[in-house]
């Protein structure tokens, strides 16, 4: 866990979210700030910065990640989804530590702005 990391916080149940899942490896839960009718994030419980930060010795972490997405979308009848990742400012990245992006429930359009 990283100090004054939030995300490593709400990994850490130190400060409140709404919890979609949770395991060792990953937590998922609601954008506070929801841009779809379903937006939640899904992180590693390990600080990594971005996809950036993602090399062979963590790599397995982002396949579970995935396989998580699969899931919780296919248990809760989500179909179709976006899954985003923001890496640096300029891309649009406001927390610095690898989170995935779910977005369901409206049309997307593409390319994203
Ligand atoms: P980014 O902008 O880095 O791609 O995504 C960060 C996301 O985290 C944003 O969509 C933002 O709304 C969300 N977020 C920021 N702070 C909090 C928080 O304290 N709780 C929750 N649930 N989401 C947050
Ligand atoms: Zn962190």
């Amino acid at each position: 866990m990283k100090n004054d990391c939030l995300f490593c916080a709400i990994a850490a149940g130190e400060i409140p979210s709404s919890k979609v899942y949770e395991d060792e490896i990953c937590y998922a839960f609601y954008d506070i700030d929801p841009q779809a009718p379903v937006h939640f994030l899904v992180i590693p419980k390990e600080h990594i910065a971005s996809v950036a930060g993602i090399d062979g010795s963590n790599s397995a972490v982002v396949a579970h990640i995935f396989e998580v997405i699969a899931r919780v979308t296919k248990e809760k009848n989500i179909e179709s989804y976006r899954v985003v990742s923001n890496i640096g400012e300029q891309a649009g990245q406001s927390v610095p530590h690898l989170h995935f992006h779910v977005l369901s429930g409206r049309d997307m359009t593409w390319p994203p702005g």
